[in-house]
């Protein structure tokens, strides 16, 4: 340790945000007199260009040799700071950071004295630690000019897309066997109409032809090791067992005696268990489903080009890469297991999700709208806004996209069907993006009709309709309404599983998708250095 240590001392107000809790000048003159302290000074803004040319003068006045910052968390400012003290000859690391707001003045709102004392403390600590610091010389450290992309849907694909033109070799993993993600369900997109696939083709064709792009789909991350820089990955790959021979004839489904209902739109879509997932997307060719498979060997024996082999496993590797980008989305609300069960489980009543699939010509019925107990014509719709998210008991948030998707699907129905009466179900409609609102506008104009209001029940009439009965907010009074279809526009809820988050050793929120490192500041980066 320097025998003549001269450390200065700075507590920041950040306006309110420490101040309006504990007093900063009361701080200061409490630290007034602590060993070593040459200089002690409470600021505004620390952080200012004001603040700082007052640290700047201080340490060359005071000939100051250790620095004592006590304001927010460190990583917001260490960075600032620290090239601060390099500005002013220090060696940059002669400086230690106390957060006094996200460890004392936030979390002690109601109790200023406690948080007074306590910010004492923590200047105490601050000091005590700084004592023992010494110059460090930053070091070069070799690292691997590869990332790792989890996710294939369309942010994933963008993002594997964007560093491998920045010249950096990007694997890319899919835990589908197909690329693409929800795009690939999806029909025509807000705001402006285009059809999904026009959007994500492109970007699909550009990732797999990219020579800097390894693609492992049915794939998952089993384990991740190191640092920033240096991380060590394992990835299990499930084998096809379609090769790439497969020319997507379809005998081996037409063989296949397995049905296996579609997972929402039961009776609608049903495939056998060797299925083409989506017909554009990559890699393009037929999947067994290992679940279903009775492993009876039909298809083998149709297959044309003998592309198919019940045999293929599963293969282990490990590979290093730099950093890693988590992009694996989103799953869609389940109303099954939720309040929302009974109404799901009557005949006429879809989720947004399968209504996209059904006006998509590329999806089971061809564009055609029908599900089980459907009328000759289509007459009377309702939508019902806000399944799964912004509930008292459950999803709390607000999932964003379910209102611009009900306003699309209700005008892209009363452009097929003129005729038919919408009437959506709403608490708020909430179209916040730059062309959202102008979606809302044109359903107006288009006489879809909207009621502020609660849907409290729904039931099938006996010889077929649905009723439904609401509370109508706006007029405070009941309200009840027979309809053909009713569309449950459900939200989102977090796709990765636990077992990604405890891989990866990422925080999430309450709300449980994964935490950013800064909602304003850093907003796609998470807590860990590298991973973003
Ligand atoms: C009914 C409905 C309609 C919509 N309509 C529109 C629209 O019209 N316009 C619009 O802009 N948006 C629309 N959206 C929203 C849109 O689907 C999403 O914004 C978009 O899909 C997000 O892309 P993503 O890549 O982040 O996530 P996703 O599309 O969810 O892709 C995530 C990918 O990660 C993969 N994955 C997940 N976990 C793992 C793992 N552990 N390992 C490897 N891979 C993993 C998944 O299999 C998936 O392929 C709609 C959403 C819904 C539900
Ligand atoms: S082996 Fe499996 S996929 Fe092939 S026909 Fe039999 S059940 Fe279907
Ligand atoms: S986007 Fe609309 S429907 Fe979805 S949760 Fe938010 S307010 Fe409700």
């Amino acid at each position: 340790m320097e025998p003549d240590l001269r450390i200065g001392l700075y507590v920041c107000h950040c306006g309110l945000n420490i101040a309006g809790v504990l007093s900063p000048e009361k701080l200061v003159a409490r630290a007034q007199g602590l060993p070593h302290v040459a200089v002690c000074r409470h600021h505004l803004y620390t952080c200012s260009e004001a603040g700082q040319a007052e640290i700047l003068k201080d340490i060359q006045h005071f000939n100051l040799n250790r620095v004592v910052i006590a304001a927010c968390s460190p990583k917001l400012h260490e960075v600032t700071f620290r090239r601060l003290l390099e500005e002013s000859g220090l060696n940059p690391y002669l400086l230690e950071m106390v957060n006094i707001r996200e460890h004392c003045s936030w979390v002690h709102g109601g109790e200023a004295e406690a948080a007074q004392d306590k910010a004492l403390e923590l200047v105490r600590m601050g000091l005590a630690k700084v004592r023992l610091a010494f110059p460090l010389q930053d070091r070069e450290v070799p690292m691997t000019r590869r990332a790792l992309v989890i996710g294939g849907g369309p942010a994933g694909l963008r993002a594997a897309l964007d560093i491998a033109n920045g010249g950096y070799p990007v694997t890319l993993v899919e835990r589908e066997p197909v690329l693409g993600g929800m795009a690939n369900r999806l029909h025509r997109t807000f705001p402006h109409g285009e059809s999904a696939l026009a959007l994500i083709n492109p970007l699909m064709a550009a990732v797999v032809l990219h020579p800097g792009i390894q693609i492992l789909t049915h794939s998952e991350v089993t384990g991740v090791s190191g640092h920033l820089g240096n991380y060590t990955v394992t990835v299990r790959e499930t084998l096809p067992m379609v090769g790439e021979a497969c020319h997507r004839c379809g005998r081996c489904a037409a063989v296949c005696p397995v049905t296996v209902p579609g997972a929402a739109l039961a009776g609608v879509e049903a495939r056998a268990a060797i299925y083409l997932p989506a017909p554009h997307a990559f890699p393009g060719r037929y999947v067994v489903d290992r679940e279903h498979c009775t492993r009876c060997g039909e298809c083998v024996r149709a297959c044309p080009v003998q592309a198919i082999s019940l045999e293929a496993g599963e293969r282990e590797q490990q590979f290093k890469v730099g950093s890693i980008v988590v992009a694996t989305g989103f799953t869609p609300f389940d109303p099954v297991g939720s309040r929302y069960e009974p109404w799901a489980a009557l005949p006429g009543v879809l989720t947004t999700v399968d209504l996209e699939r059904l006006q998509n010509p590329g999806g089971p019925t061809r564009g055609v709208v029908t599900f089980p107990g459907a009328p000759e014509k289509l007459r009377d719709v309702a939508f019902i806004l806000c399944v799964g998210s912004r509930e008292a008991e459950g999803n709390r948030y607000c999932s964003r996209v379910c209102c611009p998707t009900a306003l699309k699907q209700a005008l892209e129905l009363k452009n097929r069907f003129p005729e038919v009466r919408i009437r959506i179900y709403y608490r708020d409609i909430r179209t916040t993006k730059k062309d959202w609102e102008a979606l809302y506008t044109r359903a107006r104009e288009a006489g879809v009709l909207f009621l502020r209001g609660r849907v409290e029940q729904i039931t099938a009439f006996p010889g077929g309709g649905l009723r439904l009965a609401a509370f109508d907010e706006t007029f405070q009074v009941p309200s009840e309404d027979r309809v053909d279809l009713v569309v449950l526009a459900v939200g989102m809820v977090p796709g990765n599983g636990g077992h990604l988050r405890q891989i990866l050793k990422l925080p999430v929120g309450p709300d449980g998708f994964f935490l950013e490192a800064h909602p304003k500041l850093k907003p796609l980066e998470t807590v860990l250095d590298g991973i973003l």
